[in-house]
């Protein structure tokens, strides 16, 4: 099986420059560093975000790019994110889950801005598992950090991070800018993933990561005025390229992702008021593709919300 073929889908996915359609009234932003997925589509970075507020960046997954887009994000949005993406504040990060198209940018996290010598430690939120995983980063790279370390002088504040795990639903942290609380979802077969809702001066924006409708998603995103969502097409199921019959790819994407339905009923029972679609599938035929499908498969089952669908480097 090739994954590598799916050249319509890419040539027609720039029909747009990236957008700021963030409320200009609002100082809290939320740039959309990765709106991809594990497809190695080369238009879409791993899924990683950033909440900005009163002039931080506090990070969301680290997807596979993440360095490089940040740098992408400031190029589309100087005014905005100039005086935010500084080495100085590349240190605050929020891991929704453990899987690796979430987690694989985490050393180039870690480890990029540290050969700028960047002057702080990075702090890492997320579930069990995330001091293993910043731990044996940092082991497995140990040369590299040695030679800037002790050759190049560099401060040995910038390599490091400390980790902090949590596995109970509650406030997992707290500064002068933000509040972030955690939620407990459902994204089989992980028994440990997140969903990060942000309060700052002046919104609530909830990062729901992966996973299927959940209780915790629902209560994660209520009443927010921003709720970045994982969703997956219902119509163009049948051309996944996994599972056998649709009833069988049907029962296996419900266990890991949104499908339009889902999406609904969380926005009806949470009265969210805008919502930006992450983490794509759309199974369009190449000959059918266009890039706002998915948002018109959820329009058509009578959403009369604030709906987007996200390209890397927008902010919301
Ligand atoms: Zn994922
Ligand atoms: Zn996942």
């Amino acid at each position: 099986m090739t994954i590598f073929n799916r050249q319509e889908h890419q040539r027609k996915h720039y029909q747009r420059e990236p957008q700021d359609f963030s409320p200009q009234e609002c100082t809290t932003k939320v740039v959309v560093l990765g709106s991809g997925n594990p497809f190695p589509n080369p238009l879409r970075m791993g899924p990683s975000f950033a909440v900005i507020a009163n002039g931080t960046p506090y990070f969301v997954d680290a997807g596979e790019g993440i360095w490089r887009s940040i740098a992408r994000a400031v190029t589309h949005h100087p005014a905005v994110l100039e005086p935010v993406m500084t080495l100085e504040n590349l240190r605050y990060l929020f891991l929704t889950h453990l899987h690796s198209d979430h987690t694989i940018g985490l050393p180039s996290f870690l480890l990029s801005p540290y050969k700028f010598n960047a002057p702080h430690a990075k702090e890492i939120y997320g579930p069990l598992g995330t001091s293993n995983l910043v731990e044996h980063v940092l082991k497995a790279y140990e040369v590299d950090i040695d030679a800037a370390w002790t050759r190049s002088g560099h401060n040995p504040m910038g390599w490091r991070a400390n980790p902090h795990e949590f596995n109970v639903a509650g406030v997992i942290f707290e500064d002068d800018n933000v509040q972030v609380e955690a939620f407990r979802t459902q994204h089989a077969p992980l028994d440990n993933c997140w969903a990060y809702r942000f309060t700052t001066n002046d919104r609530v924006v909830v990062l729901g990561g992966d996973g299927r409708y959940n209780a915790g998603l629902v209560q994660a995103v209520m009443g927010a005025d921003l709720y970045l969502a994982d969703v997956v097409s219902e119509n163009n199921l049948k051309h996944a390229p996994w599972g056998g019959e649709l009833e069988d790819k049907v029962d296996a994407i419900k266990k890991y992702h949104l499908l339009p339905r889902d999406l609904l009923r969380i926005q009806k029972e949470s009265g969210v008021k805008r919502v930006v679609t992450i983490h794509e599938q759309s199974f369009m035929p190449d000959d059918e593709y266009y890039r706002e499908g998915l948002v018109d498969e959820i329009r058509g089952l009578g959403a009369d919300f604030e709906l987007f669908s996200s390209i890397d480097c927008d902010i919301y």
